[in-house]
């Protein structure tokens, strides 16, 4: 049986040059990069070149990258020392963000009692820049954190509006930009935006492994303590191997971005196409024009389909996913799906289908006979 997988908003398969690369960092650059002898020398050279590697992808400068363990880290870490060493009083948010952020918040509001609301959200899933206009008028120090490419329904905000409309109001802004980031162009120089953060497994590099931009004189504090690792804002041993690989990871996604964006738009195009034929009565969640790796259908099956459509199509090898990873294999809608679908839409099968370069036409085909048969 052949496998399929298009749960590529969950994590992506490593590519091959990126493994290579992590094991000959593993075999022959195994020193602390904070020994001042050659070994460390050269491990230092290799987190500074991978750290450089990337700013320079983002226009950015190397020192704005800091790394981390992964991107919840990196969220945790911008939101909570934005409330406690920058003084932030109030938060504008939106329901529909990752539980790395929404927890994060929720977990902030409880031990300092900042304010947060919640900027209005489209039906079709977009955020109401109207509304976050408004909301802003409000004199308090104030800290926007709205993601980039939303992970359930791949609406794209356009962080360089939201970037200025914050400069204009004079406002911090963070954005969680996982989906995105090594997915499409993010320049730094351009975008007014203080904090995004990225993960190298959702570009094909390893897990445990991300980074934080943290723009230049932000204040920010670390929130472990310890060893004067990345400037002390984040103590801890790098882990070089994880850094190497994400490095080159992001390196190798965008030389090919333009050449994998147009084969995988093509992917979902006829992903569309093909459920326009088959099953002609399901809808986007999100918008048509929603991010290119992913699409979210509101499937046209009765809801007594609803619980078992994933296994169904596990047991024929196929792999993809009911709102977020965390919540798959758990009858609790999606808290995004919740914010814009009815109570009855809710109850009836939705798929996140989200692909990558490794994926075919076949494997589509395979995906819509295994609907088919359900
Ligand atoms: N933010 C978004 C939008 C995500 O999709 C994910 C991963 O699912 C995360 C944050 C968490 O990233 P990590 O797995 O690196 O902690």
């Amino acid at each position: 049986m052949k496998k399929v997988y298009l749960d590529n908003a969950s994590t992506t398969a490593i590519r091959p040059e990126v493994i290579q690369e992590m094991t000959k960092v593993m075999r022959e650059d195994f020193g602390n990069p904070s020994s001042t002898h050659s070994f460390g020398r050269n491990a230092k050279s290799i987190l500074e070149l991978s750290r450089k590697s990337i700013a320079k992808h983002l226009n950015s400068t190397a020192q704005e990258i800091i790394f981390t363990s992964c991107g919840t880290e990196a969220n945790n870490w911008i939101l909570r020392s934005a409330v406690k060493d920058l003084k932030v009083k109030r938060i504008i948010t939106s329901k529909i963000e990752h539980h790395a952020v929404l927890y994060t918040l929720m977990a902030l509001q409880r031990e300092f009692e900042i304010q947060i609301d919640y900027v209005a959200v489209k039906p079709n899933g977009e955020i109401d820049i109207t509304d976050l206009v408004e909301l802003l008028s409000q004199e308090t120090k104030t800290l926007v954190s709205l993601m980039h490419v939303n992970n359930e329904i791949g609406t794209v905000l356009d962080l360089e509006r939201v970037g200025r409309i914050c400069k204009q109001y004079n406002v911090l802004f963070h954005s969680d930009t996982v989906q995105s980031l090594g997915k499409t162009e993010i320049d730094l120089q351009a975008i007014p935006i203080d904090f995004l953060v990225a993960s190298a497994h959702k570009f094909h590099g390893p897990k445990g492994v991300g980074f934080a931009f943290v723009r230049k004189n932000s204040g920010l504090q670390p929130i472990f303590y310890g060893g004067e690792q990345e400037k002390g804002l984040r103590a801890g041993t790098e882990a070089l191997h994880q850094i190497a690989g994400m490095a080159k990871a992001l390196d190798h996604s965008y030389t090919n971005l333009e050449t994998e964006r147009t084969y995988i738009s093509e992917l979902k195009n006829y992903l569309i196409t093909q459920l326009e034929i088959e099953f002609p009565a399901f809808a986007i969640n999100g918008t048509i024009d929603g991010f290119y790796n992913m699409l979210n259908v509101l499937l046209p099956f009765s809801e007594d389909k609803t619980a078992m459509i994933l296994f169904h199509l596990d047991m024929k090898g196929i792999a993809v996913s009911r709102g977020s990873a965390c919540q798959s294999g758990t009858i609790k809608p999606s808290h995004v799906l919740a914010e814009m679908l009815s109570n009855e839409d809710l109850k009836k099968p939705s798929l996140r289908i989200s692909f990558s370069h490794y994926n075919t036409k076949e494997d589509i085909d395979l995906l819509i006979e295994a609907l088919k048969s359900i």
